[in-house]
Formats: structure tokens, sequence, C-alpha cells
């Protein structure tokens, strides 16, 4: 059995799913791997916002979308995802192709500087109501890391109560 990284796997799922034109989200910018992704998969004439609270991330994440010419259709803001639904236009609402989380800390950067149960949990709520009919959250949660077991213990949770709403 070959084991493809947990990142290829979110990204072959939203893939199916997001298109050109299409608004997505990113909600963990990090390096900006999973932002040039969707950024690539919404272009020319899509939109694409990233949230990060580093700005080493959003540093790194500017020059890899510079880059590969994908900067005028994307804003990175350096802002909590738990403010997504305030910082995101209007009328994205209920339009969102894709919101991708990569959750944890930055490869390479300031292990302190974590995701959290509370921030993820509210950002979950938003990116949930700025989905589109037929779109995809992608989530990926780690283990290992201090503070990690809180958070994994609030997502699952947080899965639980989509109950029937939401195929999960
Ligand atoms: N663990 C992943 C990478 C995660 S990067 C891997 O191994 O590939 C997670 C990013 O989330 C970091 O860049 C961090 O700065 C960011 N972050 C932390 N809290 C945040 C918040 N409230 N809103 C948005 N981003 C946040």
């Amino acid at each position: 059995m070959t084991h493809r990284p947990l990142t290829e796997l979110a990204q072959q799922a939203v893939a199916k799913v997001l298109h050109s034109g299409d608004l997505a989200i990113d909600a963990t910018v990090g390096n900006g791997h999973d932002t040039l992704f969707l950024a690539r998969r919404v272009a020319p004439d899509g939109r694409l916002i990233g949230f990060d609270v580093q700005h080493q991330a959003l540093d790194s994440a500017r020059d890899r979308l510079r880059a590969a010419g994908m900067q005028p259709l994307t804003a990175l803001l350096q802002c909590g995802h738990e403010r997504m639904a305030q910082q995101v236009p209007p009328e994205w609402a209920g339009r969102v192709g894709a919101v991708m989380f990569n959750l944890g800390y930055l490869p390479g950067g300031d292990k302190t500087r974590i995701t959290a149960a509370a921030t993820t949990v509210a950002a979950l709520d938003q990116a949930a109501t700025l989905l589109r009919v037929g779109g995809l959250i992608s989530l990926l949660v780690y283990r290992g890391h201090g503070g990690a077991d809180d958070e994994v213990k609030a997502v699952a949770a947080w899965l639980d109560r989509l109950g029937s709403h939401f195929q999960v």
C-alpha cells in the first residue's frame, strides 16, 4: 500500500469540488502550499482569501504565490481564522467552494504559535456558513504537540455536532 501525504489527500478531495472561477479560503496559510494549490484551482477569475496570525507565514506564502503569478487573485490577511466571517466580503456567504484547514504549528517556525481548540471551532462554524451547497471543508488536525489533545477533542465534538446536515 502506498502512503500519500495527508496534505495531498486533502488537496485531491478539494480538487473534486473546486473549479476555475470559484471562491476559496485557506484558514491556515502556513508556508502557503495549500494557498498556492487553491489559487491554481480557482484561477484565472476566482478569488482566494488566506488567514494566518504569523507574519513569517504570510511572507513565505506571498513569495510562493508571486513566483507562480497567483498573487492578483489572492488576499492574505494577518488575522485569526476565528474572524473569518467578518473578514470575507458579505457576498461570499453561501458561495465558497472550499475552506482548507491545516492545523498545528508552522513547520520550521515558532512551535508555540499553534492553532487552538476554541478558535479552531469558531472558525469551523463560520466556514460551514460560508460554504456553498456541495462545497468542502478539508481539515487536518495533528496529535503530539502540546495543546493538541484539546484541539483533537474539540474538532471531534464539532464533527459530531454536524449530525446529518453535512456529509462527513
Ligand atoms: N502542521 C502543519 C502546518 C500547520 S501550519 C504541517 O505539518 O504541515 C498552521 C498555521 O496556523 C501556522 O502558520 C500558524 O501561524 C497558523 N495559525 C495559528 N493560529 C491561527 C489562527 N487563529 N488563525 C489562523 N492561523 C493560525
